[in-house]
Order: C-alpha cells, then structure tokens, then sequence
C-alpha cells in the first residue's frame, strides 16, 4: 500500500482515537465543528485544530435517551458519541445552524456535554438578500472574537491569510486528486478515496498537505479504461459515508469519476479569494461561502440542487447519479420530489438509496447492480 494511504486509513478508521493521540503528543486545543460550513481558517488562526465531527461506525447506545428516534444519523451519532464519552479530545464545539435539526442538537449539547469552548454560527440562509454579505462579516467577526477569547490569542490578519493560504493548498491538492480520479477513474476505488476524504476532516492540515502530496507522486495511475458504467456520486449527508457503503459500491463494480459529497467535493469546491494587501480576510472567507455548490440549507433562487448533481455528471462523463439519502434529513427530502422530476426531465438515470448507518449498505447491492445494468444497457 503508499505509505501515505496507510496513514490515511488511520485516521479514518477511528477519528477519535487518532485525534486522543495526536492531542496527548502536540498539547494543542482542538474544536469540533457541526455539521458543515464552519470557517476552519479562523480557527487554525488561533493556534486550534478544527475537526469535523464524525459519525461513529458503533452503533446508537444512548441518544435514544434525549432524542426523538426520527433525528438523522449525525445528530444522533455524534450526540451519542459525546454521551459514550468518546469526545474527550474535544476542548469546545462550534454549530453551524444550517437546518432545525443542528439548532436543536446545539441546543441539547449546551445542556449535557459541557466544553470550555462553545459557538453557534449563525448563517444567513437567504444568500440573494442584500443584507446577507455584511451580516455574513459580522457573523464572522462574532466567531473570531469568541474564538480569540478562548484561545487568548489574537488572530491577526496576517495569520488569518497564512491559514486561508494552508487551507486552499489542501482544496488545490484534493482539487488534483479528483482531477487524476476523473482522467482514470479504474485507478482509485471507493474506499480509497473516500478514506483520503475522511483524513482530511481530521488531520491538521501541515501534516495532511505533504501527506497527500506523497500519495498523488506514488500513485499508479495507469488503469485503462474498461465496461464499468463511469457514475457521479452524490449525497446529502453531513458525515462520512456509512460504514461499509464504499466497499459495497465497489463490490458492485461502481465506477465513481466524480463526486457530489458533503464529505467529498463540496469539502473543497470553493477556495477562498486571495486575500489583497491591506484587505480583509474576511469578507474573503465570506465571499467563499456565497460560493457555495447549490445546497437545500442555503436558500438561494438561482441555486438548483437537481441541476447541480445532473451538470457535475455530465462534466465529468458520468452516465448516471447514485445519490445516497440520509434518513430523516427533511431540508434535503422537501427538495427531492423537484430533483427527481429534474432529472427525469433532463434524462439522467438517477438511483436514491437511503442510508441511515444501521446496515443500509448491506441492503441495497441488489439495487445497485439493478441500476447499473439498466445503464449499461439504455
Ligand atoms: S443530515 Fe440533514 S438534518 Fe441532519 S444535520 Fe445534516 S442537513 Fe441537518
């Protein structure tokens, strides 16, 4: 195996272990963000590592004790997790009030799990309205204040650029990697790539950037093409594939030549701009969010998520859309019956598979090579 996929896997394998040791060697404070579309930069600017918060491959114990069972996976996951006392790595949390569900797991956690450290990002969710940029900026001001009071660091503008420029390094290489998927899609499997995709949302970016340099210099990317039907891989889900999901799309012979990930694409699709000389990092980090792949979460009239999903496939040579649901996420469900006539308008062959991480992969293989065979054969 490269030498920098075996690290990789580490820390995919188990985030929170990987995550104790890598505290108990640097002595560094770390702080989990919820679910998405935290500014990572702030907080690397003030000298902490973010994490994303990832599900967990056990299963549910003890949400059930505070949370309605029809709450989706990463609300449940990470609450449970934190309840198991897996979460001790974590110095403080930051929530992202992207849909009811989050508020509501914000609001749980500020009761039960106490952290030194604890911030609700509050998004604007219209992003045409003309007040959404200079709210955005505020809010953002908000964040590096109380993360400043945290850390007793200021966060200089300086700094701020300096951790914006590590970052987009890391948008730029995984920007690369899907680039090589894309030209040889037969080299790089499901679970490959996506264990790239779960070490990024944990590992300090200054140790991941050098790691994935190595894995691109060391990877063989000479498969040639073959029968498989080339597919678009997409999801609304705020956590890592189900355990299990990548081997079973590989099982069934899945030739993923891009994605539409939350944990994948949409991690790194939009660099934030060069900050100038004298300028402010962040209405840079403002104007990365506006950039945003359209989303359900982020009300925009222009923005048209089914679109989305059928102009990334046709770019990158896709025949079809496997687009993995997370149950009970009503903001991505409410859009789907518009994406569905979307596609079925525009002719893209579209397979929803609902997951849940209690052994959704386990059950849908035969749907999957059902779909695939009806592709090949259309
Ligand atoms: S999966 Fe859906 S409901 Fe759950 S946190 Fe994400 S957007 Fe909200």
């Amino acid at each position: 195996m490269n030498v920098a996929m075996d690290q990789f896997a580490q820390a995919a394998h188990s985030p929170s272990d990987w995550l104790k040791s890598w505290k108990a060697g640097s002595g560094k404070k770390i702080i989990g963000c919820f679910p998405l579309y935290i500014p990572e930069e702030l907080i690397h600017a003030a000298g902490i590592l973010p994490v994303v918060l990832q599900g967990s491959d056990k299963p549910v114990a003890r949400a059930g004790e505070y949370l309605h069972s029809n709450v989706c996976h990463p609300v449940q996951g990470s609450f449970d997790q934190a309840l198991r006392g897996e979460m001790h790595y974590v110095d403080g949390v930051a929530f992202a009030d992207i849909c009811e569900q989050a508020k509501r797991a914000s609001s749980l956690w500020r009761l039960y799990h106490t952290f030194p450290f604890r911030f609700n990002f509050l998004f604007p969710h219209v992003l045409n309205s003309p007040t959404a940029t200079p709210y955005m900026i505020r809010e953002l001001g908000r964040f590096k204040r109380s993360l400043e009071e945290f850390s007793g660091r200021e966060i200089t503008s300086s700094a701020l650029a300096e951790s914006i420029a590590l970052y987009n390094r890391t948008r730029e290489l995984l920007a690369e990697l899907y680039r090589r998927r894309q030209r040889s899609p037969g080299s790089f499997s499901v679970v490959e790539v996506s264990q790239i995709l779960a070490a990024v949302q944990t590992m300090p970016k200054e140790d991941f950037n050098p790691l994935l340099e190595t894995y691109l210099a060391g990877k063989d990317t000479t498969a040639g093409a073959d029968d498989r039907v080339p597919l678009l891989l997409a999801c609304n889900q705020c956590e890592d594939l189900e355990p299990g999901m990548a081997g079973v799309l590989d099982g069934a012979g899945a030739l993923v030549v891009n994605d539409d990930l939350y944990p994948g694409y949409r991690y790194f699709a939009t660099p934030v701009p060069t900050v100038p000389q004298n300028g402010d990092p962040l209405e840079a980090l403002s104007q990365a969010h506006f950039n945003l792949p359209a989303c359900p979460t982020r009300h925009n009239p222009v923005n048209n998520w089914g679109q989305h999903m059928i102009d990334r496939a046709r770019q990158s040579g896709a025949k079809g859309v496997v687009l993995l649901m997370q149950q009970f996420c009503e903001i991505h469900y409410f859009e789907y019956p518009l994406v569905k006539n979307r596609f079925s308008q525009e002719g893209m062959p579209l397979l929803m598979l609902e997951t849940d991480h209690s052994g959704a992969a386990g059950r849908v293989r035969t749907r999957l090579e059902a779909f695939l065979e009806m592709v090949k054969e259309a």
